[in-house]
């Protein structure tokens, strides 16, 4: 007899289950198009030219170590990263009112601020989420305790945003609640609010003084510009349209095609005003959580992206990779689009050109995702997301097919 009780074997996760799946599969002529890592024209992970030239300047430079990082991770990693996000010349960083800390990539920081809020956020604690999202914000704030609800964002009709809807759940939440909101190339829709819509929406939180957690997982993807993926975060701080906290939860995990190696970080904005004890305060209650969970972040990652953002001929490179990987999958979205348009498969396709971002949300439903899978070797997520980066000029001809076949 166990001692172990209600233990029940859960299904495996939907995307890590699906890339099993994939794995498994003999056929050689299969595409995956499910997991959101870049893939090159040759359908193979990519390393950055930047992170191997970064790579190769730490592990020959004399103080170079497996050392513990202090509590907070690798200071000149999370101070640069601030910059990245936030802009050189941000307002904030100058009035030194941001508090910085390294976390396991973005489902770190995003852990790390849940737990946080909980602990010590005077608002309604309910947290909403875009309809759909990224699978892993539920869980992980679920995980923590916090009650889930969720703010319209994709109008499946007309394959555009519900502005409307998304501004009606901002006025009807309580006073104070927390929105998590995709910072750019939303996840799993490729849509992004324009300019003057997130405009509207920031407006429309700050008027009922909701806690604004901005979730950057893809800056430098959607536009290829770091600067303009970062426009809805500085426009709320810059521009003091937020007054009331904002967290940041920032991963370089595909901006840097350092997936596995779990670089990232939060920055929260508590006042509108400096408060250096308030600060202090948040920064020790932070590294608290951070030493009971994992003792100390890991280092190697962070020095390698904190090679790259202090070293202007590494920065450059970076921009340069962003714009690689930005335009191939560009030019993806078009051969797809063109070649659904050619094959005259019916339905209308020009939302593949328009999304931003690793991901197209198709509008395939979960029956035509399965035959994909089955007949034709094509794997995406069953909500009919598929990561533009698994195509390639050698595969792009075949998934149109196949997807015409699924769709007729
Ligand atoms: N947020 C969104 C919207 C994502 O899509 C992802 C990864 O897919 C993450 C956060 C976190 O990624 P990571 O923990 O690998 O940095």
């Amino acid at each position: 007899m166990s001692k172990f009780v209600g233990v029940t074997e859960l299904p495996p996760d939907p995307l890590f289950g699906l890339k099993a799946r994939y794995n498994a599969d003999s056929r050689s002529d299969k595409v995956d198009l499910g997991i959101g890592a870049y893939r090159d024209n040759n359908g193979k992970p990519w390393i950055l030219p930047a992170v191997k030239q970064a790579e190769q300047k730490l592990i020959t430079s004399h103080d170079y170590n497996h050392e513990y990082l202090s509590i907070s991770g690798f200071e000149p990693f999370f101070n640069a990263a601030a910059k990245v996000i936030l802009g050189g010349d941000s307002l904030a960083i100058a009035e030194k009112r941001v508090v910085s800390q390294q976390s396991l990539s973005g489902t770190g920081a995003l852990h790390l601020a849940g737990v946080f809020i909980k602990q010590f956020y005077n608002g309604n604690h309910t947290i909403y989420l875009s309809q759909p999202t990224w699978a892993n914000h539920k869980q992980i704030f679920e995980y923590i305790g916090f009650k889930v609800a969720s703010y319209p964002y994709w109008d499946n009709e007309t394959k555009s945003l519900d502005l409307k809807g998304y501004l009606a759940a901002i006025e009807d939440a309580a006073p104070g609640s927390i929105f998590v909101l995709h910072a750019c190339a939303h996840n799993p829709t490729g849509l992004d609010p324009n300019e003057a819509q997130w405009d509207q929406i920031l407006k429309a939180l700050e008027k009922k003084q909701h806690l604004v957690l901005f979730d950057s997982a893809y800056q430098g993807f959607a536009s290829g510009d770091l600067n303009k993926d970062a426009h809805a975060i500085r426009h709320a701080i810059n521009n003091r349209i937020i007054t009331s906290p904002i967290v940041i939860c920032q991963s370089f995990a595909k901006n840097c095609g350092m997936y596995g190696e779990r670089v990232g970080a939060i920055h929260i904005i508590a006042t509108s005003q400096p408060n250096d004890a308030l600060n202090r305060a948040i920064k020790s209650q932070l590294n608290r959580i951070i030493r009971s969970e994992l003792s100390n972040p890991p280092a190697y990652g962070s020095k390698i992206v904190a090679k790259i953002l202090s070293d202007p001929q590494l920065y450059a490179q970076w921009e340069q990779d962003l714009i690689t990987m930005s335009s191939r999958i560009h030019q993806m979205r078009a051969a797809l689009r063109g070649k659904l348009e050619e094959l005259g498969t019916p339905g209308t396709w020009d939302h593949i050109t328009s999304q931003t971002g690793m991901f197209s949300f198709t509008g395939l439903n979960k029956e035509m995702v399965d035959r994909l899978e089955q007949v034709h070797g094509v794997y995406m997520v069953s909500s009919g997301r598929a990561s533009v980066a698994g195509l390639n000029e050698g595969n792009v001809d075949r998934v149109a097919k196949a997807i015409d076949e699924v769709v007729r």
